[in-house]
């Protein structure tokens, strides 16, 4: 029997939403993965320290018995965003980031940037002292192609924000492109990016090929196949500037089958026997805890976890519930279309 022994994971890039969801969902990622950052666009958003500091509790609340999780906070960037209360976060240990929607971005985004120049103090401010800037980075320009709208933020919003501001440190998140991974690897620093366990399984055929189908639909949308396979290798390579952000993000399943669905896949109950998968087929097992327990704590400055976990190859699929079941509703998870043989024990 194969096994494989890794530092115990984090989740760089993680939904629990609130309420009855947050329940519904957070033991799926307490059981795995011993941090996350944690995406602050509720309904309202997580846009002030206390803002964070009360979700963080709401979340500590309703972590099963027994699970050692620290969630780490981000505040949501608004134009009228305090550099002050953001350094009191951050200073404080409470908050680890901020994150960037340029406004309508994806779910609960209207909030977001829309003029820079206005969110200017608060940047200034982070890269002084040294506090990371989660980016979700696409544009929401109505005239640029939604397939296109990572390779132009990088062009026309990233890469003159960086020039501005080069001491800030980006976090690029849910890089789903070949520009993506190129852009990180020939920056010079200060910057990384995140890559989702669904962006290395599935390309835009999954969502409309053979009829449509909703729970392959996220943001940034998956790309094309040259595209994932650019993703792999970037995640397989043990470059430290590539690390896991699952963006798992759940919503109840009519919110997703309907006329108009919501973009978000959920991975957090299986990302871990999927991303095995995945380091298998390209020959890099031995890769597998720098992308998902090693690069992520060293570029947020804080030490791997001390605990491991162990992932065991069965003969045998191993069996994932179709969908959960949440105090809110029905979440149906993520099927990458292939067996998974490997589990955590
Ligand atoms: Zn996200």
């Amino acid at each position: 029997m194969q096994t494989l022994t890794l530092r115990r994971p984090d989740d760089w890039h993680l939904h629990l939403r609130d309420g009855a969801m947050l329940a519904g969902v957070i033991g799926d990622s307490s059981r795995h993965f011993a941090r996350a950052i944690i995406m602050p666009n509720l309904v309202p958003p997580v846009v002030t320290v206390a803002n964070a500091r009360a979700y963080r509790q709401r979340i500590l609340d309703v972590l099963p018995a027994g699970d050692r999780f620290e969630p780490l906070m981000t505040l949501y960037l608004t134009e009228g965003s305090s550099p002050d209360d953001i350094e009191e976060g951050f200073r404080s240990g409470l908050v680890t980031a901020v994150k960037l929607y340029p406004a309508g971005a994806t779910t609960n985004s209207h909030g977001g940037v829309r003029d820079f120049d206005k969110a200017m103090p608060a940047l200034e401010r982070m890269a002084k002292i040294g506090m990371p800037l989660c980016v979700h980075g696409e544009v929401t320009t109505p005239e640029v192609d939604i397939f296109d709208r990572e390779a132009v933020f990088i062009e026309t919003v990233l890469d003159p924000l960086r020039q501005r501001l080069p001491d800030l440190k980006v976090t690029m998140e849910h890089v789903t492109t070949s520009d993506g991974v190129d852009y990180i690897q020939t920056s010079a620093g200060n910057l990384a990016g995140t890559i989702t366990t669904h962006h290395l399984v599935i390309n835009r055929n999954a969502i409309l090929v053979g009829g449509i189908r909703p729970h392959y639909y996220c943001l940034p949308v998956a790309k094309r196949e040259s595209h994932r396979l650019a993703l792999r290798k970037a995640a397989t390579s043990g470059d430290p500037r590539f690390f896991l952000g699952t963006d798992s993000a759940p919503h109840v399943d009519p919110l997703k089958e309907c006329g108009c669905g919501c973009a978000g896949i959920y991975t957090s109950i299986n990302t871990m026997s999927c991303l095995a998968h995945v380091f298998e087929q390209e020959g890099a097992l031995d890769r597998l805890e720098a992308f998902a327990s090693l690069n992520g704590p060293a570029w947020y400055g804080l030490a791997p976890n001390e605990e491991t976990i162990t992932m065991v190859r069965r003969d045998r699929p191993v069996a994932f519930p179709e969908k959960i079941e949440t105090g809110a509703g029905p979440v149906t998870v993520f099927d990458p279309m292939f067996p998974l043989h490997w589990e955590v024990a």
